[in-house]
């Protein structure tokens, strides 16, 4: 019988492993359920326990905690963030690169959407920004703080500037930066901000949107009070208790996150000597993300070829329900014709650099016989 390798997980982007703090936490509340709204000891706890989590979350950000509400995941924290940044605005511009999340929720709104585009690396034109706020209407912006596919770094500090300058508003996608790189929400100047809890550990389905003065959010529905009325509907406490739990792990092992550049960037070196293009690579990225593309290796087959080898990583392109199109992000950057062969490869706090290099093994594996089947067919 031949020994079965272990299973590496390089897929940190689509979904990080649940953090065993946040696992306790949530044991811990699923074994003792309480309304928090009730006024009884068991409400009381639960309560407390939503409490303790808004802090760490917010502690993340460096957000207020009386200024985060929770919401059941990034799509709609998101959404909660621009129908706050948007109201009584002339025009929303949103960058290329942004995830589904933010595109398809603001073209689905009433005010006007401008795309506001990003250079070659990726990263959002500020001098776009700068010619488009100079027409004097008022507008508000969306710019994530790094992008999931290629992990580039954005100017959302820079871009806050420009925006407040012409009393302007910025929302800022922070689902994929936080847990991998410091993320403070006043520096940054973000009017708000989005959160995922199972990009950082915590459990899939949880969120929070934190927002400073003077924005105050407009809920997407009725309901009781919950949330400051911001989000009505009895809290999912035991998600949002695995959130705080993974917030408060995320911050403790940032310094973890922030040294994965090591690994990361030894795979690539040795993936680019054998003809890879690295999406991104001049830009500033998340020290976790490596998006890839060879011509003439198409995305599936090298996820599957990694699979069958046990390593898991994703297709460089925008999959949802099973279907995988182009990556807008890589048609954004003008390599549209590179989209059909990106990959991407997303460590976390526990990825070593003997994982990256198994990783850059396998691929260059694959991609030798790819290469000399290619050569024999040509012959
Ligand atoms: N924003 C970004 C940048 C993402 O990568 C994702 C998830 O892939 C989301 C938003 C959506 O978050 P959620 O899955 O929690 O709804």
């Amino acid at each position: 019988m031949t020994a079965q390798r272990p299973i590496l997980y390089l897929d940190w982007n689509a979904t990080a492993p649940l953090r065993p703090e946040a696992r306790a936490a949530m044991l811990a509340v699923l074994d003792a359920p309480g309304n928090p709204s009730s006024v009884h000891g068991a409400g009381r706890k639960a309560r407390d326990g939503v409490e303790r989590a808004r802090a760490e979350v917010a502690a993340l950000v460096g957000a207020a905690s009386e200024r985060l509400v929770f919401t059941s995941g990034g799509t709609e924290a998101n959404a909660l963030g621009l129908r706050a940044v948007s109201e009584g605005v002339d025009a929303l511009l949103v960058s290329a690169i942004e995830h589904d999340a933010v595109m398809q929720t603001a073209r689905a709104g009433t005010v006007p959407v401008e795309i506001w585009p990003v250079t070659p690396q990726g990263v959002a034109d500020l001098d776009w920004l700068s010619v488009r706020l100079g027409r004097g209407d008022r507008v508000a912006a969306a710019l994530m703080l790094a992008n999931n596919e290629t992990g580039v770094i954005q100017p959302v500090a820079a871009a806050a500037a420009l925006l407040h300058a012409t009393d302007g508003r910025l929302h800022v996608d922070a689902v994929q930066a936080a847990g991998k790189m410091a993320v403070d929400m006043t520096a940054l100047g973000a009017d708000t901000l989005a959160l995922s809890a199972h990009k950082l550990g915590g459990p899939q389905g949880a969120g929070a949107l934190a927002f400073a003065a003077p924005v105050r959010p407009v809920p997407l529905w009725r309901g009781g009070g919950q949330e400051q009325g911001l989000r009505p509907g009895t809290e999912n406490v035991a998600a949002i208790v695995g959130f705080g739990a993974a917030a408060g792990a995320a911050l403790a092992t940032l310094p973890e996150a922030t040294r994965q550049s090591a690994g990361r960037d030894a795979a690539a070196a040795r993936l680019k000597a054998a003809g890879a293009r690295i999406l991104g690579e001049d830009a500033l990225r998340l020290p976790n993300t490596l998006c890839l593309a060879v011509p003439g290796w198409p995305s599936d087959r090298q996820v599957m070829w990694l699979d069958l080898g046990g390593i898991q990583v994703s297709a460089g392109a925008a999959c949802s329900s099973g279907k995988v199109r182009p990556s807008p992000v890589l048609e954004a950057m003008g390599e549209g014709a590179l989209a059909p062969f990106a990959l991407r490869a997303s460590g976390g706090h526990a990825t070593e650099i003997a994982h990256w290099s198994a990783f850059a093994d396998l691929w260059l594996d694959g991609y030798a016989r790819v290469s000399a089947r290619q050569r024999t067919e040509v012959a």
